[in-house]
């Protein structure tokens, strides 16, 4: 899904702006690296060495934590109301070159690997258990990760509803908040309801992430077909299975099979009100904006789809992260090319910023002196 404003029947990726940042600063470009005499270059570069080490140092210094990489505490959206433990935060390490790459993978991407790696890789906490990572605080975590790595600020288009024409809006993701359910859980984070034809008592549950990936494997044109009062029906195998994996048991019983047996034989009103009662009990992210549109001046609140595609990388930026971890490893004298592949996203761009701005003055400096020579030659 591209990121887009809900209200807009057209909509357009927008990437993670990589090289805008780093780019509009960082001096060499290939064509103009064959110019520079490599010995000299690395001179100069001895010296800027030793101050990017300190700066380095002063990073981790910053951080004051001993462990291998740097990470974060992250406060869970579901506040501790769903796990067996109560946990209510997690530490998360921040994104680097290695996680990176495999963002750029289509094939993981799609398959739903990359995420697992993700959360294998970042989540700290070696006691949880991953696979009960629940939907609510896995977006939490993808928010967390992209607004470290690449800015806090998330560029979305949105066709105004009065002009029609497409806007640019940024969303602030650190200011998202999620929306509490509307039904509360009882002490073990359910929530139960009676449907009012079957009389069937239903527990339901929160997908975890690993359920949100199941879902969307599931082929979308398919169908499955039930009677209803004599009629038949048919509805999408996708919204009824979405429905399954909320379930944790129907009247006490756990089983899934069973499960999926009495679920097929309920009919559409009670299907259509344990629907309306699983809405209920999730947990929504208000992304509602009101924005104000360039062209008519119209203002309107949006709704942003904000979903794991916010992490998503092109595969065309796996060269741009070698590159960069390369350029760090190369000029950045003392890191080596695991320390830059291993550092965090939003360290090794300002890492690179610094060296190119360095690089920038003394160019300067050089040309300064040569047209001076010059001069004093003529
Ligand atoms: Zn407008």
């Amino acid at each position: 899904m591209p990121n887009s404003a809900s209200t807009a029947d057209e909509s357009t990726n927008s990437l993670i702006p990589i090289k805008k940042d780093f780019g509009t600063s960082f001096a060499f470009n290939k064509a103009e690296e064959s110019q520079f005499d490599i010995e000299s270059l690395r001179e100069e570069l001895k010296e800027l060495s030793s101050e990017l080490k300190s700066l380095h140092q002063d990073f981790n210094k910053t951080n004051k934590k001993n462990f291998e990489r740097d990470f974060d505490l992250l406060f869970l959206p579901t506040e501790g109301k769903f796990y067996p433990d109560g946990r209510k935060s997690l530490m998360i390490r921040y994104l680097t070159a290695v996680e990176e790459k495999i963002l750029c993978n289509e094939f993981l991407i799609k398959t739903g690997r990359a995420y697992e790696f993700l959360m294998q890789n970042l989540i700290v906490d070696d006691d949880f258990d991953l696979s009960s990572l629940l939907l609510p605080d896995f977006q939490a975590i993808l928010m967390f990760l992209r607004s470290t790595s690449y800015g806090d600020k998330m560029p979305f288009e949105y066709l105004c509803a009065e002009c029609h024409k497409k806007n640019e809006h940024d969303v602030l993701l650190s200011s998202l908040r999620f929306k509490d359910p509307i039904q509360t859980p009882d002490e073990n984070g359910l929530f139960y309801i009676t449907l009012p034809k079957s009389n069937y008592k239903v527990a339901i549950k929160l997908l975890s992430y690993k359920d949100a990936m199941e879902i969307d494997k599931e082929v979308e044109s398919d169908f499955f077909f039930y009677v209803d009062d004599g009629k038949q029906e048919k509805i999408r195998r996708t919204v009824s299975n979405k429905t399954i994996y909320n379930i944790q048991s129907i009247n006490d019983i756990e089983n899934r099979e069973s499960i999926k047996k009495a679920f097929k034989t309920i009919s559409k009103f009670d299907s259509d009100v344990l629907s309306k009662f699983i809405k209920e009990c999730e947990y929504i992210l208000d992304s509602k904006t009101d924005c104000e549109c360039e062209f008519c001046g119209n203002i309107a609140a949006y709704n942003f789809n904000i979903g794991r595609e916010i992490l998503s990388l092109p595969p065309s930026f796996k060269e741009s992260i070698i590159e960069e971890v390369f350029l760090l490893f190369y000029y950045g004298k003392g890191i080596t090319q695991s320390e830059a592949s291993q550092m965090p996203v939003y360290e090794r761009r300002s890492l690179l910023n610094r060296i190119s701005r360095e690089i920038e003055k003394k160019n300067k400096a050089e040309s300064d002196a040569h047209s001076a020579a010059n001069r004093k030659r003529a």
